[in-house]
């Protein structure tokens, strides 16, 4: 069977005519192939313009991602694409697969240059899984890296001597301890960083440890991570930021966003963010397996809405369980509020109990109204996200 390529799908049978005998046919195909040609002919004329705009910005040490550049850009193209007839969500679908691919191209370019070369960066827990991540984007971008393991403790002088930043990358039970050990071999003019995945008492801890610059990070991403275009680094200020923004700089070079927040709201807002949400979802994941549940004839005949929630579920069991560990029992907080949530579980047992549609609807309206504008937004990016997945699967 061949597939007439205007309109893939639609097949030619013996039964119509050959395409040849169709008068004005091949002349239309030639048609589609000139504008074809041209398609990509200006998308080639568009990446040679972008190179030079990223030569400019490497120049003037400027982010590769400018949002709101992006973002005018895909609203000029939807209003373009409405008055000439065509579905403007389509066409901001192909823009912003247009515009990533270009921004990736961008950041491998620009990103592997040092903010401030020669500087000599010491990572502390080097060995580990973001220690790793974190030498290497350091070393390939022409820093100075130094590592300091475990071991490495009896050298910690030598390693510490004139470097400009450290960054402490040890897990978070050991962060406080292993900075209160680092403190006193910095030079003062250091800066003094973490990477944990909590902020606050790592961050008092510097403070206390180090008279010098400090800040603390939490990258939102893992060692998985291949490009750091537009992932999420908080920035806790701590003490001197002028003398901090040399790193925040690399991270933003590095294509990431460096979100500014108060360590302590840091700390609420990733009580929901990471350790309520991979706590539930460890839950459901759990209560599955206790069930014993057919899981290849469950997806079988799964909705997308299930196979997207099973994703979420079987990518957390795909992980170590020693980070989700450290992220769901890190604070006294997290832990109070997980037992609440388990509370609220057990009252809705109620409702099971005695099968109150009513006391049920007036409940689901109320969380309805309680999430507002943001049950639209969600129905728009869950419905995007089954589309992709329909799509490929
Ligand atoms: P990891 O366990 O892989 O690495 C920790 C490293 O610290 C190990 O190599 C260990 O040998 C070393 N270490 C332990 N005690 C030490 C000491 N006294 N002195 C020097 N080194 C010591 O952990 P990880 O996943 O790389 O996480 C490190 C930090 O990064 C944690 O604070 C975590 O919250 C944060 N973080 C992790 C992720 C992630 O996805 N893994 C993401 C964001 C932030």
């Amino acid at each position: 069977m061949t597939i007439s390529p205007e309109q893939p799908g639609v097949p030619d049978n013996a039964l119509t005519p050959s395409p040849a005998a169709i008068p004005g046919l091949e002349e239309l195909r030639r048609d589609i192939d000139a504008v074809d040609e041209q398609i990509v002919a200006l998308l080639a004329r568009r990446h040679l313009t972008v190179q030079r705009v990223v030569a400019l910005k490497t120049a003037h040490r400027l982010p590769v991602y400018h949002p709101s550049r992006e973002e005018d850009l895909i609203s000029q193209r939807r209003d373009q694409a409405v008055r000439a007839g065509l579905d403007p969500d389509h066409i901001e679908e192909l823009y912003r697969s247009i515009v990533r691919h270009s921004r990736v191209r961008q950041t491998v370019q620009v990103s592997r240059v040092p903010v401030r070369p020669g500087a000599r960066v010491l990572l502390v827990g080097a060995g580990g899984k973001m220690g790793r991540y974190f030498a290497e984007w350091f070393t390939t971008t022409g820093y100075e890296v130094r590592q300091l393991e475990r071991g490495d403790w009896p050298q910690v002088g030598r390693l510490c001597h004139g470097i400009d930043a450290a960054l402490v990358s040890v897990p978070i039970d050991l962060t406080v301890p292993v900075i209160a050990q680092l403190g006193p071999h910095l030079p003062p003019e250091c800066v003094l960083a973490d990477i944990t995945s909590v902020k606050a008492a790592p961050l008092d801890a510097m403070l206390a440890a180090h008279a010098g610059p400090v800040v603390g990070l939490h990258p939102l991403f893992g060692p998985a991570t291949h490009t750091m275009d537009k992932q999420l680094v908080v920035a806790s200020p701590g003490r001197a930021p002028e003398a901090c923004q040399w790193l925040l700089d690399q991270f933003v070079a590095w294509g990431n966003i460096v979100v500014p927040v108060d360590a302590r709201q840091h700390d609420h807002l990733m009580t929901f963010v990471q350790a309520l949400r991979h706590f539930a979802t460890f839950a459901f994941g759990d209560f599955l397996c206790r069930q014993q549940i057919n899981l290849p004839a469950t997806l079988e005949l799964s909705s997308p809405i299930y196979r997207l929630e099973m994703g979420m579920i079987g990518r957390l069991f795909g992980q170590d369980p020693e980070l989700y560990a450290e992220i769901i029992f890190a604070t006294p907080e997290r832990r109070a509020l997980l037992r609440d949530f388990v509370l609220s579980l057990q009252q809705h047992c109620e409702l099971l109990e005695t099968a109150d549609k009513e006391a049920f609807t007036e409940r689901f309206r109320r969380v309805t109204e309680w999430f507002g504008p943001f049950c639209g937004q969600a129905m728009r990016e869950s419905s995007y996200l089954i589309e992709k997945l329909v799509e490929r699967f």
